[in-house]
């Protein structure tokens, strides 16, 4: 029996727990692992290039630096927003989060990071961004992507088709 390494191509499964300051933010232990194409960018980069060439069973912990995770926090993803303009329902307090319409339509992140007296400002950027991410992962399955997981860049694995 052959031992396989993970390479491009490569549906993989792995265990993982993240830790963004000291605090556990995400994990899989316990729940369903992740399963992601290998080599199609379905990942971070910094975690996707360093479980490359891992094995099954293997466990490793990776430190993914801002540039290789979510990037780093943008100054102009800072925006300043009337009051008037927030539906009365929503407290206008720092940290709390909000789901907006971008101007295409798409779904927005924003953050309320202070409030003054006639405007709120908001922080679009990513609630990882500017942070560096600390992963302990263990690949727990491999196998070869169909044809077809290979064109649409993604695995399928057993979920309802998207
Ligand atoms: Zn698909």
């Amino acid at each position: 029996m052959s031992e396989q390494k993970v390479k491009s191509g490569q549906v993989v499964s792995i265990e993982y727990t993240l830790r963004v300051d000291g605090k556990v933010i995400d994990s899989s232990v316990g729940g369903e692992p992740l399963e992601y194409l290998h080599g199609a960018s379905n990942i971070i980069p910094g975690l996707e290039r360093e479980i490359e060439g891992m094995a099954v069973g293997e466990s490793k912990n990776v430190v993914v630096s801002p540039e290789d995770g979510y990037g780093e926090v943008n100054e102009e993803a800072f925006i300043e927003a009337p009051r008037s303009v927030f539906p009365p329902d929503i407290p206008l307090r720092p940290g709390v989060e909000l789901q907006l319409t971008g101007s295409d339509g798409s779904p927005l992140y924003a953050r309320i990071e202070g409030v003054e007296e006639d405007v709120v400002v908001l922080n679009l950027n990513h609630p990882l961004a500017g942070k560096e991410l600390h992963f302990d992962i263990t690949v727990v399955g491999l196998r070869d992507a169909t044809a077809e997981e290979l064109k649409h860049g993604h695995t399928h694995g057993g979920h309802a088709h998207h």
